[in-house]
């Protein structure tokens, strides 16, 4: 694993992260920490993890030259890594590999996660049948009922998927009521965070994991423009709480020819109200065991958050992107959800891509960019996942009715089914 940029010992990227957790978890946090620092550089941990991202992932993923929108947006290059090419269509997979190996070595037949959309919760569930661990999801109500078909997935990969009524419905609550169930069954229980987010050691390394993506970036790149050497002139990804976006930035850190440009969901705008922009439009405060910057009131509390893009509808950030900001190695800009909409059909017609609707926040970023570069310049965006999962939400507001609504009946969650 890389060695700049690492986090303080008590787990503090200049003032941001740090471990902001109950009494009843130290214990379990100190064990994790342990575990990682002792696996993290072992060959044989390693040589397993590889092999994992090469053959059930299908690593590496290749970088795409999107030729055809280059030359119609005009300007510098555009190219793609493809993390919409991995199994289960997304880059959560790496992650969920890293912490899934680190559960059987420490011994823990039992896996929860939360989930937003799905998608984390959807690759925690494959890698725990692949395993053989025992799974349990937590997601918001509401989630479960924007996001069915992903419910039946988790369900057709043997795992329990428990809604969560509390707060919002949402992302945050079933974050804080997988915390709960961690706390109270810490001796058999792994919890795989799907972010860079969370107490000290996740940021670092959720971080860690992702960074193949990045890796294979600083690879391939010499090939794609054609010159030993050569690397972007911009890396461009999605932030909701940071990790594919971390997964690219990180090993590019110390190349100092390569803006690095995170793009958080400016929903509705920055200054309606409705969006999940917490770098530009939050302040530092404590979420989900670290001190970063949320999206909160005078009063602390945490608000509402909106994107149309339910990966990016977080109200907090991994604390190393709040570090980068503030050291400026990393710049944050907005992309409304008009503006990532238009850019998700745009790539549909131009390259025969759907993207999700996450990562069309970072292609409509970079198409922007791009117009205010020279042909001869170049623009990495992280793809970072595959769009099938939100055709539905795209019907929808075309006013398409493609197929009935799913039928949830069936479904099974924890107490019944749908
Ligand atoms: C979950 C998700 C995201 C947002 O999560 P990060 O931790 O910010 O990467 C982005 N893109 C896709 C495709 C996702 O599934």
């Amino acid at each position: 694993m890389n060695d700049y940029q690492q986090p303080d010992a008590t787990g503090h990227f200049g003032n941001y992260g740090g471990t902001f957790a109950s009494e009843t978890l130290t214990h379990a946090i100190q064990e994790l920490r342990e575990a990682y620092e002792r696996y993290k550089n072992d060959p044989e941990f390693l040589a397993e993890f590889n092999y994992e991202l090469a053959h059930f992932v299908g690593r590496p993923s290749p970088i795409y030259h999107a030729a055809r929108t280059s030359s119609e947006v005009g300007g510098a290059q555009i190219y793609l890594k493809r993390e919409d090419l991995n199994h289960t269509g997304a880059h959560k997979i790496n992650n969920t590999i890293g912490q899934a190996m680190l559960a059987k070595r420490m011994g823990k037949p039992r896996v929860i996660a939360e989930t937003g959309a799905g998608q984390h919760g959807v690759a925690t569930a494959t890698i725990c049948a692949r395993y053989g661990l025992e799974c349990v999801v937590y997601m918001g109500s509401q989630d479960v009922k924007r996001q069915s078909p992903n419910v039946y997935r988790m369900n057709l990969l043997g795992a329990t998927v428990v809604p969560v009524e509390s707060g919002s419905k949402t992302l945050k609550d079933a974050l804080n009521e997988a915390m709960r169930d961690w706390v109270t069954n810490v001796e058999n229980t792994f919890y795989i965070i799907g972010t860079v987010a969370g107490p000290h050691p996740y940021p670092m390394m959720v971080r860690d994991f992702q960074s193949v993506i990045g890796t294979e970036c600083i690879a391939q790149m010499p090939d794609m423009l054609g010159g030993q050497g050569k690397q972007p002139d911009a890396v461009i990804a999605c932030v909701g709480g940071g990790s594919n976006a971390m997964g690219i930035f990180h090993p590019y850190i110390p190349f100092a020819g390569t803006r690095l440009i995170g793009v958080e969901a400016a929903g509705e705008g920055l200054d309606s109200g409705k969006h999940s922009a917490s770098i530009l439009r939050g302040s530092p405060g404590v979420l989900h065991g670290n001190r970063t910057y949320l999206l909160q009131n005078e009063d602390g509390q945490v608000t509402e958050t909106h994107s149309i893009s339910a990966g990016l509808d977080y109200p907090g950030v991994g604390p190393e992107h709040a570090y980068l900001a503030d050291i400026g190695r990393a710049e944050y800009v907005g992309v409304t959800d008009a503006q990532a909409l238009e850019a998700f059909h745009y790539l549909c017609r131009t390259e025969g891509i759907i993207p999700a609707l996450e990562s069309s926040h970072a292609v409509a970023y970079a198409m922007q960019l791009a117009k205010t570069m020279r042909p001869d310049q170049s623009i990495l965006v992280n793809l970072s996942g595959r769009g099938d999962k939100d055709i539905g939400t795209v019907a929808d507001l075309s006013g398409v009715d493609f197929y009935d609504r799913p039928s949830m009946r069936g479904l099974s969650v924890k107490g019944g089914s749908l």
